[in-house]
Order: structure tokens, then C-alpha cells, then sequence
């Protein structure tokens, strides 16, 4: 269910398929419009990377597991204990749900609350923090993401992975990721991953990722 992520669930009955029994990872629902988050992230971006790149990680995943040990396992679960293209494509169906249910057009300004405290014990300020955070998303060496994440008692860390990795892994709750692939900024940015980090967090959906800090792991 992943409820402390704020994500909803992540299966749903499959009613069309052959067998009604089966169950189906879906992709978190987009909530705005493709084009609601212009200029930081283009229609076209949107269409690709949520339209195409993140379906053909669901669909690989929900092809890739039947038969195996993870066929009924929750997402968390295959993330945390496959490897090879079911961990890549689990991990990436998590990623790209935390990802793109992390934007708001409305969004951007400066965390709250407990979150925003916690940024300014770990990182000194919020400013500081980001510097941090884009200096980790621009020298991660390859694809991979930059994540923001949190341990049991709530200390927060910044954390490269390579390709599909995810904090998960580490025993850690992620809590907001930027997605450094090329695929995420190529088509509006060209090579110019620096400048695309900066402007991301002009979207940042703070209400969002500060009930991720604030919920408890289950
Ligand atoms: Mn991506």
C-alpha cells in the first residue's frame, strides 16, 4: 500500500484481463494536466516520460513477475528484495510514482512545519540544502536519482543511486527524488541537467513531501 509514501494502492483489480483474479501494478494517477506544470516540465516531457517510459515500467513489471516469487507481492516488498530487470523496473515504478506525485503547478516556496526544521538541523538552512541536493544530482555520474530521505528517527540524508536504485534499499524512507535520467529533461533542457535541478524546485509540491516526513513507516 506504501500509505506512509501517500501513495494510493498500487494494484487494482484487473477487470478486462482474461483472468479476473489477477492483479496489476498501475501507474499513481497523474494529479494535474500534462501541461499544468510548464515551463519547468514541458506537455511534450510529460507525454514521454509519465505517457511512455513510466508504462513501460509497469507493463515490464506486471509481465516480468508471473511465475516468480513476487507475482503477489506488494511493490515495497519486490523493490526491497529482487534484483536484475524485476528490481529495475520495480524500482523504477516506485521511483517514478514518488516523482511525479511530488509536483504541483502551484507548488515551489520552502518546506514546513517538521520537515522545514529538520532541513535546517541536517543541512544548516534550506538554501543550503538545496545547493546540496542539485551538487549530488548533477554529479551523479549516468542515470540515477538524487533522493532526500529519512531514517527511523526522522534524520534526513541526500542519496545518489545509480539507474533504478531507491533509498528503500537502505532501510531508508525516501521522501522526494529528482529524476536525473535524460529522459526527464532532454526534450526541454538538452544536456543542461544543472539548469532543469534548479528550476524543478519551483514545482515542488512541499504539502506532499512533508506528510511523507511527517507519516510513519508501517
Ligand atoms: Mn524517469
Amino acid at each position: 500500500m506504501l500509505m506512509y509514501l501517500n501513495l494510493h494502492t498500487q494494484r487494482n483489480d484487473n477487470i478486462n484481463s482474461k483472468n479476473s483474479k489477477s492483479m496489476k501494478f498501475e501507474k499513481v494517477p497523474l494529479p494535474y494536466a500534462p501541461d499544468a506544470l510548464e515551463p519547468v516540465i514541458s506537455k511534450t516531457t510529460i507525454e514521454f516520460h509519465y505517457g511512455k517510459h513510466h508504462q513501460a515500467y509497469v507493463d515490464n513489471l506486471n509481465r516480468l513477475i508471473v511465475g516468480t516469487e513476487f507475482e503477489n507481492a506488494d511493490l515495497e516488498t519486490i523493490v526491497k528484495e529482487s534484483d536484475g530487470a524485476i528490481f529495475n523496473n520495480a524500482g523504477q515504478v516506485l521511483n517514478h510514482d514518488l516523482y511525479f506525485t511530488s509536483f504541483s503547478p502551484n507548488g515551489g516556496g520552502k518546506p514546513k512545519d517538521k520537515l522545514a526544521q529538520a532541513i535546517d538541523e541536517q543541512f544548516g538552512s534550506f538554501e543550503k540544502f538545496q545547493e546540496l541536493f542539485n551538487e549530488a544530482g548533477v554529479s551523479l555520474f549516468g542515470s540515477g536519482w538524487v533522493w532526500l530521505a529519512k531514517d527511523g528517527d526522522g534524520k534526513l540524508s541526500i542519496e545518489k543511486e545509480s539507474n533504478a536504485g531507491n533509498p528503500i534499499r537502505k532501510g531508508l524512507t525516501p521522501i522526494l527524488g529528482f529524476d536525473v535520467w535524460e529522459h526527464a529533461y532532454y526534450l526541454d533542457y538538452q544536456n543542461r541537467r544543472a539548469d532543469h535541478l534548479k528550476e524543478l524546485w519551483k514545482i515542488i509540491n512541499w504539502d506532499v513531501v512533508g506528510q511523507r516526513y511527517e507519516l510513519k513507516a508501517v
